[in-house]
Formats: structure tokens, C-alpha cells, sequence
């Protein structure tokens, strides 16, 4: 572990001085807490939403807070849901991969960080990923961890499901996390505008309606896939690739 290192400089206490009591300042400040006091105060927790279609670099995103963190000393889980790999495990378009706990229906995540940290091991903050597919009970739980035991928390995924509609993980964020954010790594459709819809491919068709979670790869050869499109061709099911409109919506 490599140490941390505290900056400690002493702050006289001025309340009392008589410059500042000349001044009037003193009462406006006798609530105030002297700088140094701020030591003995800890420092909030945050819950944290980072979302973006697929294909944003979400899960490198997790990844690279996850080094951040580490490499000040801290010590954190990783979590995640329904990763495209099918194991446990954060994987990355760009190749990068690390260890995951996969959250079941049934997994408590303040149970989970209270057993590690009774079994000695230090948990200041959890990474999640594919956070979308969570249950709302699983944020809620999230948001226990960051107020009563000041965990931060880092949530990553999408936003909307192939349906255009809020997955339960996503909306359950959304309503409570302190700080939202979208990922700022624009992913293209294929005419070029900004693509914010996950469509679901079956074969060479867009579908609209099914199972929430249908984990596949965006490979343009599976015979279920996702594609990101921009909303009017989200809307008009136009693929590219010379595939007509007509035939996709009424073949
Ligand atoms: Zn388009």
C-alpha cells in the first residue's frame, strides 16, 4: 500500500483575538469551524452516476477510477451485472479486464461491505458497472452505504434499455444520486449523428419489444445484437448497410 500522506498545519484560533472581535466578525463566525477542525469531520461520500449508450467507454471509464483510487491507497470493490463477457468480470472494448462480483437479486451490497470489512479487509469505495441493470433496492442500498458508512460509489451503464425506456437500476439513480453525468465520448450512428438509442437486432430487424435484459455483443454478426442509432433511425428501424426501411418494419 503505498502511504498517504496528511498535510497538518496548525490554525490559531482567532475568535477570541481582538482584531476580529473590533472587527464584528467574531459572532458571524463563531459557528464556523476553525480550518484544522475539519479534520475530525468526515469527509461526505458520494453515489455517482456515469451513463452512456453502448460502445462510450463506460466500463474503461470504471476501470480507470477504479487505478485512480488504488493508487492513492484506497481500497475499493468491484461490481458488476450482466457483463458481456458472462463471468464475473468488468471487460472493455478496448481490452482492458478486471475481477468482478457479480450482483445477484439477492445480494445486499451494505451486507456485502460490512462482511468484508469484518473479515479485516479496508472497502472505501465500490465501483459498479452495467449499474442499469441493477434493482432499485440494490441503489437504494448503494445510497445506505455512501450516508451511514461513507462509502463513495461509482455507478456506470446505460441509461435506457432497447426500448428507449429508463432501465430500473438507471431510473433509481437518477432519482437519487448525488451527482449524474454523461459520458462525454460521442458514439456515432451509422449516418453520423450522435447515437443515444441501444437497439435491439434480431435477425437484421429492430425490435421493439421482449425481455429487458438479452445480454449480446454489438458484432455485426450475432443474430441478436445491439446497435447504437440516432433517434430518427431508432425511429424508422434504417440500419445502413443498404438494409430498407420497409423491409425492417413490415417484412
Ligand atoms: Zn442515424
Amino acid at each position: 500500500m503505498s502511504p498517504v500522506v496528511v498535510a497538518c498545519r496548525s490554525v490559531p484560533d482567532t475568535t477570541n483575538d481582538a482584531a476580529s472581535a473590533g472587527s464584528g466578525r467574531s459572532s458571524a463566525l463563531a459557528s464556523v469551524p476553525a480550518a484544522g477542525n475539519r479534520r475530525a469531520i468526515a469527509m461526505p461520500a458520494h453515489l455517482k452516476f456515469f451513463y452512456g449508450p453502448m460502445d462510450c467507454g463506460k466500463s474503461t471509464l470504471a476501470l480507470q477510477i477504479d487505478h485512480n483510487h488504488s493508487r492513492q491507497g484506497r481500497h475499493g470493490l468491484i461490481l458488476t451485472r450482466y457483463d458481456r463477457s458472462g463471468g464475473p468480470a468488468i471487460t472493455t472494448r478496448v481490452g482492458l479486464a478486471h475481477d468482478a462480483i457479480e450482483v445477484t437479486d439477492d445480494l445486499n451490497m451494505c451486507q456485502l461491505v460490512r462482511n468484508r470489512w469484518a473479515a479485516g479487509q479496508r472497502v472505501d469505495y465500490l465501483i459498479v458497472d452495467e449499474a442499469g441493470f441493477l434493482n432499485p433496492q440494490h441503489v437504494d442500498q448503494l445510497a445506505e452505504l455512501v450516508d451511514e458508512y461513507h462509502v463513495d460509489v461509482y455507478c456506470f451503464g446505460l441509461a435506457t434499455d432497447f426500448r428507449s425506456q429508463l432501465l430500473p437500476g438507471a431510473k433509481r439513480l437518477i432519482e437519487i444520486a448525488d451527482e449524474i453525468a454523461a459520458i462525454q465520448v460521442e458514439v456515432l450512428c451509422w449516418c453520423g449523428r450522435p447515437g443515444k438509442q441501444n437497439a435491439r437486432i434480431v435477425s437484421n430487424r429492430v425490435v421493439r419489444e421482449g425481455d429487458t435484459v438479452v445480454v449480446a455483443d454489438t458484432a455485426a454478426t450475432a443474430e441478436v445484437r445491439y446497435q447504437v442509432l440516432c433517434r430518427a433511425h431508432y425511429r424508422s428501424g434504417e440500419l445502413g448497410n443498404g438494409v430498407e426501411a420497409d423491409q425492417l418494419l413490415f417484412g
